[in-house]
């Protein structure tokens, strides 16, 4: 089959990859109607993650059911399905919990590469979910969403404690911080305050429900937050972007007693104790745990409830990754759509 390949920083390739195979009788092949780049690509394409070696890439998926082991009860082949960006059981005291990205079991789903024809996943019954028939085309970008950016800012909205009636600052204007914005608007947020200098960006956290926007960062972007909530701060703050800036400005952005959640992967990010003693703000982070969320966000794009795919601003074969990352690299795309 062929499959994206990192072989150094700024170096990526489509190559011919082994087919996947059945390994486990838990595991189900999907032949991949759609993947695409994450901005945690970005981290080892820009150089700052190392890379060990060529790497097949991605872990975003939805596709069709090709085969499945012989322990596979909830998904059958031809079954259209999206999963997350980990494996999980979803039976472990963990996982019933609700925090399947940390499942006992968990397995990352990048170590496969979801940038290519196929692809194999464990743990298929806890893991994959289906939906009733194969969806319509112009569907496919937004379930691929669920599989990672929207679950995400879903997830970070949720530990942000997002609710009717409260005041959400988002910092980040990827395609996460972006979906945020949409999470905020379902969970009833009354005010939704986006953090963005791109016009473009900014008029889609406009369309998915974000009632202002603050072009400052830093110090100027936490004064600006405090002069729109009466001097007292966001009662729900999502960070996506994962720098020590950020994450900074999502804490002194956030009011007594509210909620930060952040889900932009970190980099070199230490939160001063004294700060944080005086914020009096909780803090929740972490890999998402997109799979809690699935069935709701799958029945939300059926029913044309939401549309997270626009996110999706490149389509481009799967043999053109290397412009998807570029283009992604240069912000000159949000996020980019590859199709097999
Ligand atoms: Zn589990």
């Amino acid at each position: 089959m062929r499959g994206v390949v990192m072989h150094a920083p700024g170096d990526v390739r489509v190559e011919n990859r082994e087919d996947p195979r059945i390994e486990a009788p838990t595991d189900a092949i999907l032949r991949l109607s759609a993947t695409c780049v994450c901005g945690s690509d970005l981290w080892p394409y820009r150089g700052v993650d190392k890379v060990e070696g060529p790497s097949p890439m991605g872990h975003e998926y939805v596709g069709v059911v090709e085969a499945v082991g012989s322990e596979v009860t909830t998904v059958k082949p031809g079954q259209f399905v999206v999963g997350s960006f980990w494996a999980s059981d979803n039976t472990c005291e963990v996982c019933r919990a609700g925090y399947q990205s940390a499942c006992v079991h968990r397995q990352p789903m990048g170590q496969f590469g979801s940038q290519a024809e196929y692809l194999r996943v464990p743990l298929a019954d806890g893991t994959l979910v289906g939906t009733p028939e194969v969806p319509s085309d112009d569907l496919i970008p937004s379930y691929l969403a669920a599989s990672d950016v929207l679950g995400t800012g879903w997830f970070a909205a949720t530990a942000a404690e997002v609710g009717p009636g409260k005041t959400v600052a988002v910092v980040g204007d990827g395609a996460v911080g972006l979906l945020g914005v949409l999470a905020a608007r379902q969970l009833g947020a009354e005010r939704i305050i986006a953090m963005s200098r791109h016009e473009s960006r900014q008029q889609l956290a406009r369309q998915f429900g974000a009632t202002d926007i603050v072009t400052e960062r830093g110090d100027e972007g936490i004064a600006r937050i405090k002069e729109l909530t009466n001097g007292l701060g966001a009662h729900s703050v999502i960070e996506a972007v994962g720098t020590q800036e950020s994450m900074m400005q999502a804490l002194h952005s956030t009011r007594p007693g509210g909620n930060v959640g952040f889900v932009g992967v970190t980099h070199d990010v230490s939160l001063p104790g004294m700060d944080m003693f005086w914020s009096l703000v909780k803090v929740q982070g972490g890999p998402a745990s997109v799979r809690r969320f699935l069935p709701h966000l799958m029945e939300l794009i059926g029913n044309r409830t939401i549309n997270p795919g626009l996110v999706f601003d490149l389509d481009l074969p799967l043999d053109q990754a290397a412009e998807g990352y570029r283009a992604m690299d240069e912000r000159r795309a949000i996020k980019t759509l590859l199709r097999p």
